[in-house]
Parts: C-alpha cells; sequence; structure tokens
C-alpha cells in the first residue's frame, strides 16, 4: 500500500503542493513532460498536502492551502458535464495556486455530443477562464457521410460539429495549411478546453478550443474576432458589403 503513494510536486498556475498522490492520480498529473500537474489530478484530500508553495509569496507553506470548490454540474456540451469547479488558495494572501474542473459524461457508455456555446453570464467564478466554445449546435444529419472536400466545406456559412465524431477531421491553420488530425477534445493545464491532435510528424500537439475557427467536416483555425463580419477582406481588413466576391479595397477573392 505505501509503496503505491509518494510524495510529488504538482504543479499549478501559481504555485505547487506537495502531496502524496496514487499511482492514478500521477499518471493523470503526467501531461507529458517532467513535471506533474494539479490541474488534471483535481481536488486532493486536504490531509494528502504537506505543503504549499505560493508564486505571489514567494514562500513555501507547511500544510495544505485553502480549497474552494463547487459543484455547478453544468452541460457544457451533449453528455459532458462539468461536475466541479475548485481552486487552491494561498492562506497567507489569497492568490490562486492552482485551479482545475472535473468533467463527467451524463452517460458513460455514451458518447460526447455536441459542444453547446456556453453563454456569456454563466455564473462562474470572475478568476476562473470559462472556455467559449465557438461552434455552433447544429445537429448534423446521421446520414451524411463525411466525404466532401475540405475546400467545400470551409466555405459553408454554418458549421455542424460533433465531438464524437472529432477524431480524424484534418486541421487546417489560417492559412488553409493542413497541420494534422483531429484526436480528441481534452483539458489542458490551466483547465481551458484544448483539441489534441496528431500533428504532421507524428506528434501529438494541443490546440486551445478559442483558437478554433469552424469545426465542420475539417477543423479550421484562426482568430474568430478577426473573421467574424462576413464581407471583412483577410487581407487588408475591409469591410465589405456581405456577399461581396472581391475586396472593394484591394481586390482579394473574399471567403
Ligand atoms: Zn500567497
Ligand atoms: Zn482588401
Amino acid at each position: 500500500m505505501s509503496s503505491e503513494i509518494r510524495i510529488k510536486k504538482l504543479r499549478g498556475s501559481g504555485g505547487y503542493v506537495m502531496a502524496r498522490v496514487t499511482d492514478e492520480q500521477q499518471m493523470k498529473g503526467n501531461l507529458g513532460g517532467p513535471d506533474l500537474f494539479l490541474a488534471p489530478i483535481g481536488r486532493l484530500d486536504a490531509d494528502k498536502i504537506s505543503k504549499h508553495f505560493c508564486n505571489t509569496c514567494e514562500k513555501e507553506f507547511d500544510g495544505a492551502p485553502k480549497i474552494e470548490f463547487e459543484n455547478p454540474n453544468e452541460e457544457v456540451a451533449e453528455n459532458l458535464i462539468l461536475a466541479e469547479r475548485g481552486q487552491y488558495i494561498c492562506n497567507t494572501c489569497e492568490s490562486s495556486i492552482a485551479e482545475y474542473r472535473e468533467f463527467k459524461k451524463q452517460d458513460e457508455a455514451g458518447d460526447v455530443g455536441n459542444a453547446k456555446p456556453l453563454e456569456p453570464q454563466t455564473e462562474v467564478a470572475p478568476q476562473v477562464e470559462t472556455p467559449q466554445p465557438i461552434v455552433e449546435s447544429t445537429p448534423q444529419p446521421v446520414e451524411e457521410p463525411e466525404i466532401q472536400s475540405p475546400q467545400e466545406t470551409v466555405t459553408q456559412p454554418s458549421s455542424a460539429t460533433s465531438v464524437s465524431s472529432i477524431e480524424g477531421r484534418a486541421v487546417y491553420d489560417e492559412n488553409a495549411n493542413k497541420i494534422g488530425i483531429a484526436k480528441q477534445v481534452g483539458i489542458d493545464s490551466t483547465q481551458s478546453m484544448v483539441l489534441v491532435i496528431t500533428q504532421n510528424d507524428g506528434t501529438e500537439g494541443s490546440i486551445p478550443w478559442k483558437n478554433i475557427k469552424k469545426v465542420g467536416e475539417v477543423i479550421l483555425l484562426g482568430n474568430p474576432e478577426e473573421s467574424a463580419p462576413p464581407g471583412k477582406c483577410s487581407n487588408c481588413g475591409f469591410s465589405n458589403k456581405e456577399g461581396s466576391k472581391f475586396c472593394e479595397e484591394c481586390g482579394t477573392p473574399l471567403q
């Protein structure tokens, strides 16, 4: 028993804790690098934490930091529930040492379905950054097979997304270069939603969900703010009339 539990340093965004973790927790906290992270592990029992370090205080303290959490049980996507959102807080200066979110599937056997855009006024703790999936929840017709060329899909005005079938979709950057293949939706060490992809060289990479402009037959990256108005020229930024084929200012063909 005791051989399975060892004291590890678990990093957060504003410090770290030293805690006894199980093998399973250690696996969860390992995001591929040499460090272990608190965020994917979630809430630890305070009595498992022997020390904590606050970056703001620049000091190590004995014992556990304050752990605050809530259970919003908020549906962030079909069959994906935000079960718990919590923070490790410095007892001295109240800075956040680490944050975490725990998600669960409503129906364990089911797939994660369409992502729902989060409402901006959801009562989140102000210091927590809520991932805003910029996807529309138009369900895809079931009978439609996934054989469409990327070009056709990218220009479609409304995007349909289904997180469950995101795997295997080609991922293009804002310059229409294919950068990899979508693997799954995940959570990074800062608890933000990310798209995990297999990059062209075969290694794994992750893309912040907010950088995803469109999820369709292919996944298109880009800055949503920049691409927002339909007639906006990607070359010079001129706002053309909706439906214009070419930019009035510089002649660049518009999408
Ligand atoms: Zn502090
Ligand atoms: Zn232009």
